[in-house]
């Protein structure tokens, strides 16, 4: 059963009982902590996720989101749109036990019973799909250098002869 919206939130434990999945827009201009990382305001963010539950009945919710998301690439720092990319998997654990159990084998594992709040889920998984470097990917001119000019070293090299003379 799939459902052509995102909730506000889901109950993890219920939606997977009912096999529950979603697909829909997510508006990202209440997504404070994304905003910051952006260098302007990002396009409509589209997600899908569905819940089921594993072999040993936990709930499990498997999701992705892409957006595009204006980023400054660092080698020519103009402004480019980042095709962002997020996927997950997250498992719900059944005690406290069974989630350290399963974080011990490099399962993204939560143990909290209740609703989970969607908008915040997506912006955390776009936040991690975010590139520490960004830059365009069909390649661009690095920043140019100040022809001619003074080089920006120039007066620490004057500095330090000037040091050297002195000792
Ligand atoms: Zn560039």
């Amino acid at each position: 059963m799939e459902s052509a919206y995102l909730p506000k939130s889901v109950d993890p434990e219920r939606s997977a009982d009912q096999g529950l999945e979603f697909a829909g827009d997510l508006d990202p201009a209440p997504l404070a902590r994304l905003g910051e990382l952006l260098a302007a305001q990002a396009g409509p963010i589209s997600s899908r996720f569905g819940f089921r539950r594993d072999e040993e009945g936990r709930a499990v919710m498997v999701g992705s989101a892409e957006a595009s998301l204006p980023l400054i690439c660092q080698r020519c720092t103009d402004l480019f749109l980042f095709e962002a990319r997020a996927d997950w998997r997250r498992v719900f654990a059944r005690s406290e036990t069974d989630e350290q159990e399963l974080a011990e084998k490099g399962l993204d594992v939560c143990y909290h019973g209740g609703p989970l709040d969607v908008a915040e889920l997506i912006e955390e998984e776009l936040i991690l799909a975010l590139p520490m470097a960004p830059r365009h990917p069909e390649g661009c001119e690095p920043v140019a250098r100040p022809a001619g000019g003074i080089h920006p070293f120039a007066g620490l090299a004057e500095l330090l002869k000037r040091e050297t003379r002195d000792n």
